[in-house]
Protein backbone atom coordinates (compact mmCIF):
# COMPACT_ATOMS: atom_id res chain seq x y z
CA UNK A 1 0.00 0.00 0.00
CA UNK A 2 1.23 3.53 -1.08
CA UNK A 3 0.68 5.46 2.15
CA UNK A 4 1.55 8.57 -0.32
CA UNK A 5 -0.26 8.19 -3.18
CA UNK A 6 -3.68 7.44 -0.79
CA UNK A 7 -2.89 11.15 1.10
CA UNK A 8 -2.75 12.50 -2.77
CA UNK A 9 -6.12 10.89 -3.38
CA UNK A 10 -8.23 12.01 -0.29
CA UNK A 11 -6.73 15.35 -1.61
CA UNK A 12 -7.61 15.65 -4.69
CA UNK A 13 -11.41 14.78 -3.72
CA UNK A 14 -11.75 17.56 -0.91
CA UNK A 15 -10.77 20.09 -3.74
CA UNK A 16 -13.88 19.16 -5.61
CA UNK A 17 -16.62 21.36 -3.54
CA UNK A 18 -19.22 18.39 -3.70
CA UNK A 19 -21.49 20.82 -1.57
CA UNK A 20 -25.03 19.74 -0.85
CA UNK A 21 -27.88 22.57 -0.39
CA UNK A 22 -31.34 21.73 1.07
CA UNK A 23 -32.65 23.45 -2.07
CA UNK A 24 -31.63 21.02 -4.37
CA UNK A 25 -32.11 23.59 -7.53
CA UNK A 26 -28.77 25.11 -5.72
CA UNK A 27 -26.41 22.41 -6.18
CA UNK A 28 -23.92 22.11 -8.93
CA UNK A 29 -24.54 18.97 -10.29
CA UNK A 30 -21.28 19.45 -13.11
CA UNK A 31 -19.41 19.26 -9.69
CA UNK A 32 -20.92 16.10 -8.68
CA UNK A 33 -20.23 15.09 -12.12
CA UNK A 34 -16.13 15.86 -11.95
CA UNK A 35 -15.67 14.07 -8.44
CA UNK A 36 -17.59 10.82 -9.77
CA UNK A 37 -15.04 11.35 -13.02
CA UNK A 38 -12.27 11.72 -10.44
CA UNK A 39 -13.16 9.17 -8.62
CA UNK A 40 -13.22 6.43 -11.36
CA UNK A 41 -9.67 8.28 -12.41
CA UNK A 42 -8.18 7.60 -8.93
CA UNK A 43 -9.33 4.38 -8.70
CA UNK A 44 -9.23 1.96 -11.51
CA UNK A 45 -9.61 -1.21 -10.58
CA UNK A 46 -12.05 -0.50 -8.22
CA UNK A 47 -14.40 1.42 -11.00
CA UNK A 48 -13.78 -1.73 -13.15
CA UNK A 49 -16.58 -3.67 -10.70
CA UNK A 50 -18.91 -1.38 -12.69
CA UNK A 51 -20.52 0.85 -10.64
CA UNK A 52 -24.61 1.51 -11.31
CA UNK A 53 -25.52 5.09 -10.86
CA UNK A 54 -28.71 5.70 -8.80
CA UNK A 55 -31.28 8.72 -7.96
CA UNK A 56 -28.85 11.01 -10.23
CA UNK A 57 -26.05 10.91 -8.23
CA UNK A 58 -25.28 8.06 -5.49
CA UNK A 59 -23.25 5.03 -6.21
CA UNK A 60 -23.20 1.14 -5.78
CA UNK A 61 -20.72 -0.73 -6.29
CA UNK A 62 -21.45 -4.96 -6.72
CA UNK A 63 -17.58 -6.81 -5.40
CA UNK A 64 -18.67 -10.48 -6.19
CA UNK A 65 -17.54 -13.00 -3.60
CA UNK A 66 -16.36 -16.51 -4.68
CA UNK A 67 -18.21 -18.24 -2.83
CA UNK A 68 -21.85 -18.64 -2.51
CA UNK A 69 -22.26 -20.16 0.61
CA UNK A 70 -20.18 -17.87 2.79
CA UNK A 71 -23.47 -15.45 3.70
CA UNK A 72 -24.93 -12.76 2.82
CA UNK A 73 -23.45 -9.56 1.69
CA UNK A 74 -21.65 -7.17 3.45
CA UNK A 75 -21.87 -3.37 2.92
CA UNK A 76 -19.81 -0.53 3.43
CA UNK A 77 -21.02 3.03 2.87
CA UNK A 78 -20.11 6.64 2.42
CA UNK A 79 -21.18 9.75 1.12
CA UNK A 80 -19.35 12.45 -1.01
CA UNK A 81 -21.56 15.10 0.03
CA UNK A 82 -20.19 17.75 2.07
CA UNK A 83 -21.62 20.53 4.10
CA UNK A 84 -21.63 23.95 2.95
CA UNK A 85 -18.38 25.44 4.16
CA UNK A 86 -18.95 29.05 5.05
CA UNK A 87 -21.45 27.98 8.58
CA UNK A 88 -21.24 29.88 11.18
CA UNK A 89 -21.16 28.04 14.64
CA UNK A 90 -24.63 30.01 15.86
CA UNK A 91 -22.65 31.42 19.62
CA UNK A 92 -20.02 33.26 17.37
CA UNK A 93 -17.05 32.83 18.82
CA UNK A 94 -13.71 32.89 18.19
CA UNK A 95 -14.45 30.42 15.51
CA UNK A 96 -16.32 32.59 13.03
CA UNK A 97 -13.27 34.31 12.27
CA UNK A 98 -13.00 31.51 9.37
CA UNK A 99 -10.38 28.76 8.32
CA UNK A 100 -6.71 28.38 9.22
CA UNK A 101 -6.50 26.65 6.10
CA UNK A 102 -8.89 27.11 2.52
CA UNK A 103 -11.71 24.22 3.12
CA UNK A 104 -10.95 23.15 -0.57
CA UNK A 105 -7.35 23.62 -0.82
CA UNK A 106 -6.70 20.55 0.93
CA UNK A 107 -3.52 21.69 2.46
CA UNK A 108 -0.95 19.11 4.09
CA UNK A 109 -0.02 20.62 7.18
CA UNK A 110 2.92 19.61 9.39
CA UNK A 111 4.75 16.61 10.03
CA UNK A 112 5.10 13.47 12.36
CA UNK A 113 2.27 12.24 14.19
CA UNK A 114 0.65 16.12 13.68
CA UNK A 115 0.96 16.30 9.53
CA UNK A 116 -2.88 17.19 9.24
CA UNK A 117 -4.59 16.88 5.43
CA UNK A 118 -7.29 19.96 6.24
CA UNK A 119 -10.43 20.72 4.26
CA UNK A 120 -14.28 20.40 4.22
CA UNK A 121 -14.80 16.41 4.14
CA UNK A 122 -11.38 15.51 5.19
CA UNK A 123 -13.38 13.44 8.28
CA UNK A 124 -17.00 14.00 6.84
CA UNK A 125 -17.37 11.63 5.03
CA UNK A 126 -14.37 11.91 2.10
CA UNK A 127 -12.04 10.70 4.36
CA UNK A 128 -14.42 7.71 5.02
CA UNK A 129 -15.19 6.87 1.66
CA UNK A 130 -11.51 7.07 0.69
CA UNK A 131 -10.02 4.39 3.41
CA UNK A 132 -12.59 1.95 2.45
CA UNK A 133 -11.45 2.48 -1.33
CA UNK A 134 -7.79 2.72 -0.82
CA UNK A 135 -8.69 -0.77 1.36
CA UNK A 136 -10.63 -2.25 -1.49
CA UNK A 137 -8.17 -1.50 -4.23
CA UNK A 138 -4.96 -2.78 -2.49
CA UNK A 139 -6.81 -6.14 -2.02
CA UNK A 140 -7.83 -5.80 -5.66
CA UNK A 141 -4.46 -5.11 -6.58
CA UNK A 142 -3.23 -8.49 -4.67
CA UNK A 143 -5.85 -10.72 -6.21
CA UNK A 144 -8.18 -11.22 -2.94
CA UNK A 145 -11.40 -11.90 -3.39
CA UNK A 146 -13.61 -12.08 -0.87
CA UNK A 147 -15.85 -14.82 0.23
CA UNK A 148 -19.28 -13.11 -0.06
CA UNK A 149 -20.21 -10.01 -2.27
CA UNK A 150 -19.33 -6.71 -1.01
CA UNK A 151 -21.00 -3.83 -2.09
CA UNK A 152 -20.07 -0.31 -1.54
CA UNK A 153 -23.19 2.45 -1.34
CA UNK A 154 -21.78 5.75 -2.07
CA UNK A 155 -24.18 8.82 -1.46
CA UNK A 156 -24.35 11.87 -2.78
CA UNK A 157 -26.72 13.64 -0.42
CA UNK A 158 -26.77 12.26 2.83
CA UNK A 159 -26.14 15.98 4.58
CA UNK A 160 -29.19 16.99 3.05
CA UNK A 161 -31.77 13.81 4.02
CA UNK A 162 -31.77 13.33 0.38
CA UNK A 163 -32.90 10.31 -1.49
CA UNK A 164 -29.47 8.72 -2.48
CA UNK A 165 -29.18 5.89 0.00
CA UNK A 166 -33.15 5.31 0.44
CA UNK A 167 -32.97 4.36 -3.65
CA UNK A 168 -30.16 2.35 -2.75
CA UNK A 169 -31.61 0.29 -0.86
CA UNK A 170 -35.10 -0.21 -2.66
CA UNK A 171 -32.38 -1.40 -5.48
CA UNK A 172 -31.25 -4.47 -3.79
CA UNK A 173 -34.28 -5.04 -1.78
CA UNK A 174 -35.93 -5.32 -4.97
CA UNK A 175 -33.28 -7.70 -6.03
CA UNK A 176 -33.88 -9.82 -3.02
CA UNK A 177 -30.41 -8.80 -1.44
CA UNK A 178 -30.52 -9.16 2.86
CA UNK A 179 -27.10 -7.85 3.87
CA UNK A 180 -25.10 -9.05 6.67
CA UNK A 181 -23.31 -6.83 7.71
CA UNK A 182 -23.77 -2.77 7.03
CA UNK A 183 -20.86 -0.27 7.91
CA UNK A 184 -21.48 3.62 7.67
CA UNK A 185 -20.31 6.72 9.65
CA UNK A 186 -20.90 7.16 13.12
CA UNK A 187 -19.39 7.10 16.31
CA UNK A 188 -15.38 7.28 16.09
CA UNK A 189 -12.72 5.87 18.92
CA UNK A 190 -12.72 8.50 21.61
CA UNK A 191 -11.31 9.22 24.88
CA UNK A 192 -12.68 11.59 27.80
CA UNK A 193 -16.60 10.75 26.48
CA UNK A 194 -17.72 10.33 30.06
CA UNK A 195 -16.18 11.11 33.27
CA UNK A 196 -14.02 8.68 34.99
CA UNK A 197 -13.12 6.35 31.61
CA UNK A 198 -10.28 6.49 31.07
CA UNK A 199 -8.39 5.07 27.48
CA UNK A 200 -9.61 4.98 24.35
CA UNK A 201 -13.11 3.40 23.12
CA UNK A 202 -14.55 2.52 19.75
CA UNK A 203 -18.01 3.85 19.73
CA UNK A 204 -20.56 1.46 17.71
CA UNK A 205 -23.69 2.97 17.13
CA UNK A 206 -26.66 0.09 17.02
CA UNK A 207 -29.55 2.55 15.87
CA UNK A 208 -30.29 6.19 15.87
CA UNK A 209 -32.97 8.82 16.64
CA UNK A 210 -36.32 8.96 14.45
CA UNK A 211 -36.59 12.54 13.11
CA UNK A 212 -39.98 14.42 12.91
CA UNK A 213 -41.53 17.57 11.19
CA UNK A 214 -44.33 18.59 13.19
CA UNK A 215 -45.87 22.22 13.00
CA UNK A 216 -48.06 24.14 14.95
CA UNK A 217 -50.66 26.45 13.65
CA UNK A 218 -52.81 29.40 15.21
CA UNK A 219 -55.85 30.61 13.26
CA UNK A 220 -57.11 34.09 14.61
CA UNK A 221 -58.87 37.14 13.16
CA UNK A 222 -56.36 39.45 11.65
CA UNK A 223 -56.82 43.17 11.06
CA UNK A 224 -54.76 46.39 11.54
CA UNK A 225 -51.88 46.63 13.88
CA UNK A 226 -53.02 50.00 15.01
CA UNK A 227 -56.21 47.59 16.85
CA UNK A 228 -54.72 44.77 18.36
CA UNK A 229 -56.74 42.56 20.41
CA UNK A 230 -55.39 40.61 23.39
CA UNK A 231 -54.55 36.97 22.60
CA UNK A 232 -53.43 37.03 18.56
CA UNK A 233 -52.51 34.45 16.69
CA UNK A 234 -48.55 35.18 17.26
CA UNK A 235 -49.26 35.72 21.51
CA UNK A 236 -51.15 32.22 21.56
CA UNK A 237 -48.41 30.95 19.64
CA UNK A 238 -45.54 32.57 21.40
CA UNK A 239 -47.07 31.19 24.79
CA UNK A 240 -47.48 27.52 23.26
CA UNK A 241 -43.75 27.69 22.57
CA UNK A 242 -42.68 28.56 26.02
CA UNK A 243 -45.04 26.03 27.58
CA UNK A 244 -43.61 23.01 25.19
CA UNK A 245 -39.91 23.92 26.43
CA UNK A 246 -41.18 24.07 30.16
CA UNK A 247 -42.72 20.42 29.63
CA UNK A 248 -40.20 18.37 27.99
CA UNK A 249 -41.09 14.60 27.11
CA UNK A 250 -39.90 11.94 30.09
CA UNK A 251 -36.62 10.52 30.01
CA UNK A 252 -35.65 6.71 30.19
CA UNK A 253 -32.36 5.48 29.35
CA UNK A 254 -32.04 3.46 26.18
CA UNK A 255 -31.14 -0.01 25.95
CA UNK A 256 -27.74 0.38 24.40
CA UNK A 257 -26.55 3.20 26.50
CA UNK A 258 -27.04 0.90 29.24
CA UNK A 259 -24.76 -1.39 27.76
CA UNK A 260 -22.53 1.35 26.72
CA UNK A 261 -21.82 2.32 30.54
CA UNK A 262 -21.77 -1.24 31.25
CA UNK A 263 -19.26 -1.70 28.82
CA UNK A 264 -16.85 1.70 29.78
CA UNK A 265 -17.45 0.07 33.31
CA UNK A 266 -14.20 -1.94 32.78
CA UNK A 267 -12.46 1.31 32.07
CA UNK A 268 -13.56 3.66 35.23
CA UNK A 269 -12.65 2.94 38.69
CA UNK A 270 -14.06 3.78 42.16
CA UNK A 271 -17.54 5.57 42.68
CA UNK A 272 -18.08 6.12 38.84
CA UNK A 273 -16.85 2.40 38.05
CA UNK A 274 -19.18 1.07 39.90
CA UNK A 275 -22.06 3.22 38.93
CA UNK A 276 -21.95 2.41 35.19
CA UNK A 277 -21.45 -1.67 36.40
CA UNK A 278 -24.88 -1.03 37.93
CA UNK A 279 -26.23 1.16 35.24
CA UNK A 280 -29.52 -1.36 34.46
CA UNK A 281 -30.54 -1.20 38.24
CA UNK A 282 -29.77 2.82 38.44
CA UNK A 283 -30.90 3.64 35.08
CA UNK A 284 -34.06 6.05 36.22
CA UNK A 285 -31.21 7.89 38.51
CA UNK A 286 -28.91 7.98 36.07
CA UNK A 287 -31.32 9.11 32.99
CA UNK A 288 -32.47 12.29 35.09
CA UNK A 289 -28.83 13.01 35.85
CA UNK A 290 -28.16 12.75 31.89
CA UNK A 291 -30.57 15.13 31.17
CA UNK A 292 -29.70 17.84 33.55
CA UNK A 293 -25.67 17.71 32.29
CA UNK A 294 -26.11 19.50 28.98
CA UNK A 295 -27.99 18.96 25.53
CA UNK A 296 -25.81 16.47 24.23
CA UNK A 297 -26.15 13.92 27.45
CA UNK A 298 -29.79 14.84 27.42
CA UNK A 299 -30.79 14.34 23.51
CA UNK A 300 -29.63 10.16 24.33
CA UNK A 301 -32.08 10.22 27.37
CA UNK A 302 -35.30 11.79 25.91
CA UNK A 303 -37.01 12.84 22.86
CA UNK A 304 -36.25 16.35 21.98
CA UNK A 305 -37.70 19.38 20.48
CA UNK A 306 -36.66 22.49 18.58
CA UNK A 307 -38.58 25.19 17.87
CA UNK A 308 -36.41 25.64 14.25
CA UNK A 309 -39.08 28.09 12.03
CA UNK A 310 -41.19 31.04 12.62
CA UNK A 311 -43.71 32.90 10.56
CA UNK A 312 -46.51 35.53 11.11
CA UNK A 313 -47.91 37.69 8.88
CA UNK A 314 -46.41 39.69 5.78
CA UNK A 315 -46.31 43.16 6.52
CA UNK A 316 -45.39 45.10 9.50
CA UNK A 317 -48.70 46.83 10.36
CA UNK A 318 -51.28 43.57 9.67
CA UNK A 319 -51.73 41.38 12.43
CA UNK A 320 -51.90 37.69 11.72
CA UNK A 321 -54.36 35.89 10.87
CA UNK A 322 -52.11 32.26 10.81
CA UNK A 323 -48.67 32.17 13.05
CA UNK A 324 -46.65 29.10 12.87
CA UNK A 325 -43.99 26.96 14.37
CA UNK A 326 -42.12 24.42 13.21
CA UNK A 327 -40.96 22.09 15.49
CA UNK A 328 -38.15 20.01 14.82
CA UNK A 329 -38.41 16.57 16.81
CA UNK A 330 -35.56 13.63 17.57
CA UNK A 331 -37.45 10.77 18.85
CA UNK A 332 -35.69 8.36 21.41
CA UNK A 333 -35.34 4.65 20.82
CA UNK A 334 -38.03 3.16 21.69
CA UNK A 335 -40.58 5.60 21.16
CA UNK A 336 -42.38 6.74 17.97
CA UNK A 337 -43.82 9.19 16.06
CA UNK A 338 -47.05 8.94 16.85
CA UNK A 339 -46.07 8.74 20.87
CA UNK A 340 -44.07 12.08 20.15
CA UNK A 341 -47.08 14.29 18.53
CA UNK A 342 -49.61 12.74 21.18
CA UNK A 343 -47.46 14.15 23.40
CA UNK A 344 -47.05 17.51 22.00
CA UNK A 345 -51.03 17.66 21.73
CA UNK A 346 -50.88 16.76 25.09
CA UNK A 347 -49.11 20.43 25.87
CA UNK A 348 -49.91 22.61 23.87
CA UNK A 349 -53.87 22.21 24.38
CA UNK A 350 -56.53 22.97 21.83
CA UNK A 351 -56.41 26.36 20.77
CA UNK A 352 -53.23 25.17 18.37
CA UNK A 353 -53.34 23.08 15.59
CA UNK A 354 -50.66 20.46 15.45
CA UNK A 355 -49.98 18.54 12.00
CA UNK A 356 -47.33 16.23 11.33
CA UNK A 357 -45.56 16.87 8.19
CA UNK A 358 -42.90 14.12 7.98
CA UNK A 359 -42.10 11.83 10.07
CA UNK A 360 -39.58 8.50 10.80
CA UNK A 361 -39.38 6.50 13.36
CA UNK A 362 -36.12 5.18 15.47
CA UNK A 363 -34.89 2.29 13.14
CA UNK A 364 -34.69 -1.14 15.49
CA UNK A 365 -31.58 -1.42 17.48
CA UNK A 366 -28.67 -3.83 16.01
CA UNK A 367 -27.70 -7.09 17.39
CA UNK A 368 -24.81 -6.69 19.80
CA UNK A 369 -23.78 -10.38 18.98
CA UNK A 370 -23.05 -13.09 15.80
CA UNK A 371 -20.97 -13.53 13.29
CA UNK A 372 -21.09 -9.46 11.93
CA UNK A 373 -20.38 -8.46 15.17
CA UNK A 374 -17.85 -10.29 16.21
CA UNK A 375 -15.90 -9.28 12.67
CA UNK A 376 -16.38 -6.11 13.29
CA UNK A 377 -15.17 -6.31 16.86
CA UNK A 378 -12.24 -8.41 16.02
CA UNK A 379 -11.41 -6.18 13.01
CA UNK A 380 -11.37 -3.32 16.06
CA UNK A 381 -8.99 -5.70 18.78
CA UNK A 382 -6.47 -5.79 15.60
CA UNK A 383 -6.19 -2.32 14.61
CA UNK A 384 -6.60 -0.42 17.39
CA UNK A 385 -4.92 -2.73 20.20
CA UNK A 386 -6.16 -1.04 23.77
CA UNK A 387 -9.34 0.02 22.61
CA UNK A 388 -12.60 -1.57 23.88
CA UNK A 389 -15.91 -1.56 22.00
CA UNK A 390 -18.83 0.10 23.36
CA UNK A 391 -22.37 0.26 21.22
CA UNK A 392 -24.45 3.22 21.76
CA UNK A 393 -27.50 5.52 20.03
CA UNK A 394 -26.42 7.95 17.58
CA UNK A 395 -28.17 11.34 18.17
CA UNK A 396 -27.67 12.59 14.85
CA UNK A 397 -29.71 10.79 11.53
CA UNK A 398 -27.52 8.94 9.21
CA UNK A 399 -28.63 7.16 5.58
CA UNK A 400 -27.89 3.53 7.41
CA UNK A 401 -31.10 4.21 8.76
CA UNK A 402 -32.69 2.81 5.52
CA UNK A 403 -30.38 -0.20 5.84
CA UNK A 404 -32.52 -1.42 8.37
CA UNK A 405 -34.73 -2.66 6.00
CA UNK A 406 -32.46 -4.92 4.66
CA UNK A 407 -30.19 -5.81 7.41
CA UNK A 408 -30.46 -6.36 11.40
CA UNK A 409 -26.36 -5.66 11.64
CA UNK A 410 -26.32 -2.20 10.66
CA UNK A 411 -23.27 -0.71 12.86
CA UNK A 412 -22.34 3.02 12.41
CA UNK A 413 -18.39 3.60 13.10
CA UNK A 414 -16.05 5.80 11.82
CA UNK A 415 -12.76 4.09 11.96
CA UNK A 416 -11.03 6.94 13.11
CA UNK A 417 -9.17 8.07 16.56
CA UNK A 418 -10.75 11.12 16.56
CA UNK A 419 -9.79 14.08 19.62
CA UNK A 420 -12.72 16.17 21.11
CA UNK A 421 -11.37 19.17 18.85
CA UNK A 422 -11.43 17.21 15.55
CA UNK A 423 -15.02 16.16 16.52
CA UNK A 424 -16.15 19.64 16.97
CA UNK A 425 -14.62 20.88 13.93
CA UNK A 426 -17.15 18.41 11.60
CA UNK A 427 -20.30 20.59 10.02
CA UNK A 428 -17.79 23.78 11.45
CA UNK A 429 -15.06 25.18 10.35
CA UNK A 430 -11.34 24.07 10.72
CA UNK A 431 -12.25 20.39 9.57
CA UNK A 432 -9.04 18.59 9.68
CA UNK A 433 -7.81 14.61 10.03
CA UNK A 434 -4.22 13.61 11.01
CA UNK A 435 -2.46 11.38 8.35
CA UNK A 436 -1.74 8.52 10.84
CA UNK A 437 -5.47 8.62 11.50
CA UNK A 438 -6.25 8.32 7.79
CA UNK A 439 -3.90 5.41 7.07
CA UNK A 440 -5.08 3.77 10.24
CA UNK A 441 -8.82 4.01 9.15
CA UNK A 442 -7.48 2.18 5.54
CA UNK A 443 -5.93 -0.44 7.57
CA UNK A 444 -9.14 -0.71 9.51
CA UNK A 445 -11.00 -1.83 6.15
CA UNK A 446 -8.27 -3.31 4.35
CA UNK A 447 -8.13 -5.89 8.02
CA UNK A 448 -12.14 -6.32 7.99
CA UNK A 449 -12.05 -7.50 4.21
CA UNK A 450 -10.01 -10.72 4.85
CA UNK A 451 -13.23 -11.07 7.99
CA UNK A 452 -15.54 -10.90 4.97
ZN1 LIG B 1 -21.46 12.47 7.22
Amino acid sequence: MDDALAVEHLRALIRIPTVSRADESQVDAEVFARFRAELARLYPRVHALGPELVAGGSLLFRWPGRDPQAGEPAVLMAHYDVVPADVVPADDGPASVGWTHPPFAAELVGDGAEQRIWGRGAIDDKGMLCAILEAVDDALAAGVRPARDIYLSLGHNEETQGAGAAAIVDLLESRGVRAGLVIDEGGAIVEGLLPGVVGPIAMIGLSEKGVAGVELIVEKRGGHAATPAPDGATTVLARVILRLEAHPSRVSLPEPSIAMLQAVSARASGARGWLYRHARALRRPLARAMARSGPEQAAVVRTTRAVTRLSGSAGDNVLAERATAMVNVRIAAGSTVEQAVADIRAVVGDQVRVRLVYGSDPPPVSRREGPAWDALTRTIADVFPDTIPSPFIMIQASDARYFSRISDTVYRFLPFDLTAGEREALHAIDESIRVSTYLRGIRFFRRLIDEL
